[in-house]
C-alpha cells in the first residue's frame, strides 16, 4: 500500500514498534509484553457441570505491533488448521515478535471431542453463531465468549478450515476483497486461488471483519486428517501475513506465481451428479480441466450404465468428492474459471512445483 492512499475510508493505523507495548487482557487475565501464556479458557459447562475449556496460547512480543488471531476447528473435525496454529504457537521463535499472537487451535471443543463438524448440542454450527450472545443458545454463548475475549481485541485474523467430510479442497482463501485491509491479509497469504465474497452472516470471518477485525478463511484439504503439504503451505502463508503487517522481519510473499480471484462475476459452479451411483474421478483436486473434458464417470453396481460429467468451461478443480457414493443432486466438484493468462502461468508453475496431491 502506498503512503498517498490515506483518506476517510482508510483503515485505522496499526500499532507499531514506536508505540508503548501494552498487555493483552481478557476476562480473568492479562499477558504482559515479552510474556507467553498457555491457558485453558472456560467457554461453557458440560452436563456434569464441569468447565468446557478451550486451549489458548497468547504470545505478547517485547515490541508493540498488531494483534493477530489464528484459529482452527470451528468445525470440530477439521484438523489441518489445528497443526498450523500449534506449530506457530509452540515451534516458532517469537523472540523478535513485534505485536501479539492469539492462538486458538480448537474453537469448537465439544465438536472436537466428538470428532464432528457441529456442536453436539442440537447440531448447532458454531461457525454461524458469531459474534454470539451471552443470553442466547449455548452455541451463541460459546461464540460470544470466544469473540469478546480473543477476537474483538485483534487487528486481524486467519481462520483455518478444511472441506466437509467426504470432500476435499485445494488450498484457497475466502475473503471480502472489497474491504481494504481484509484484501491486504488475503493477498499476503499468497494462495493461488482467492474466492471473493463476504461470507455468510454468523461466520467468524464475516462477523469479525464487520466488527473491525479484518479476517480471512483459509480452506485446505479434508476433515479428519493432518495433510503435511497443506500445513506447510499454510505456515508459509501465515508467516507472509505476519511479515506484511510488521510482526516478523521476513519478506512477505508479494506474488504467488499465478492467482485467480473468483468474484461474483466469475464463472464458477458445483458440478452435480445427475444419476445415483459410484463416482470415478478422472482428475485430481487442483488440476486444470478443459471445456468438454470428462471430469468423472458415475456407474451403477453392474457397470452396465454410466454417466459422464464434462467440464462446462475451462477451469481449476478447487474441490472434489473423496467419498465416491452419490445421489442425484450431490455436488461432485467445484470448478472455477481460469482465464487464458492465468492458465499459462498455472501451466508454467505446475512444471516446476510438486503436485499438491
Ligand atoms: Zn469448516
Amino acid at each position: 500500500m502506498s503512503d498517498d492512499e490515506g483518506g476517510a475510508d482508510s483503515p485505522p493505523e496499526l500499532p507499531g514498534p514506536d508505540d508503548e507495548p501494552e498487555p493483552f487482557t481478557y476476562d480473568g487475565g492479562r499477558v504482559d509484553p515479552s510474556e507467553v501464556q498457555n491457558l485453558r479458557y472456560s467457554v461453557s459447562e458440560t452436563y456434569l457441570g464441569d468447565p468446557v475449556r478451550m486451549p489458548v496460547t497468547i504470545v505478547n512480543g517485547a515490541q508493540a505491533g498488531p494483534t493477530v488471531f489464528l484459529s482452527a476447528a470451528a468445525h470440530g473435525d477439521e484438523l489441518n488448521g489445528i497443526e498450523v496454529v500449534r506449530e506457530v504457537a509452540h515451534e516458532w521463535d517469537h523472540s523478535g515478535l513485534v505485536g501479539t499472537l492469539v492462538c486458538l487451535p480448537v474453537l469448537n471443543v465439544p465438536g472436537f471431542i466428538a470428532q464432528q463438524r457441529y456442536l453436539p448440542i442440537y447440531d448447532r454450527d458454531l461457525n454461524r453463531s458469531f459474534p454470539g450472545d451471552p443470553d442466547s443458545t449455548s452455541a451463541k454463548r460459546i461464540a460470544h465468549s470466544i469473540y469478546r475475549n480473543f477476537v474483538a481485541p485483534c487487528d486481524l485474523g486467519i481462520d483455518f478450515h478444511t472441506s466437509t467430510r467426504g470432500r476435499s479442497n485445494t488450498l484457497h482463501v475466502r475473503a471480502d476483497m472489497d474491504h481494504e485491509r481484509t484484501a491486504r491479509v488475503a493477498n499476503a497469504f499468497a494462495s493461488n486461488v482467492i474466492i471473493a465474497d463476504e461470507g455468510p452472516s454468523g461466520t467468524l470471518r464475516h462477523e469479525a471483519t464487520e466488527g473491525g477485525t479484518p479476517t480471512i478463511t483459509v480452506e485446505m484439504g479434508e476433515a479428519h486428517r493432518f495433510q503435511r503439504h497443506f500445513i506447510d503451505r499454510a505456515l508459509a502463508g501465515t508467516l507472509s501475513v505476519l511479515s506484511e503487517f510488521g510482526l516478523r522481519t521476513e519478506k512477505a510473499v508479494a506474488w504467488p506465481g499465478w492467482r485467480t480471484v473468483v468474484d461474483g462475476s466469475a464463472e464458477k459452479t458445483w458440478l452435480r451428479a445427475d444419476a445415483g451411483g459410484l463416482v470415478e474421478m478422472h482428475h485430481d483436486r487442483g488440476s486444470l480441466v478443459h471445456e468438454g473434458d470428462a471430469v468423472c464417470t458415475i456407474t451403477n453396481p453392474f457397470k452396465t450404465d454410466s454417466t459422464t460429467i464434462q467440464a462446462p468451461f475451462t477451469g481449476l478443480l478447487v474441490g472434489i468428492v473423496e467419498n465416491p457414493l452419490v445421489y442425484p443432486g450431490n455436488p461432485i466438484c467445484h470448478l472455477v474459471h481460469l482465464d487464458e493468462r492465468t492458465r499459462r502461468a498455472f501451466k508454467r508453475d505446475s512444471g516446476t512445483m510438486a503436485h499438491e496431491n
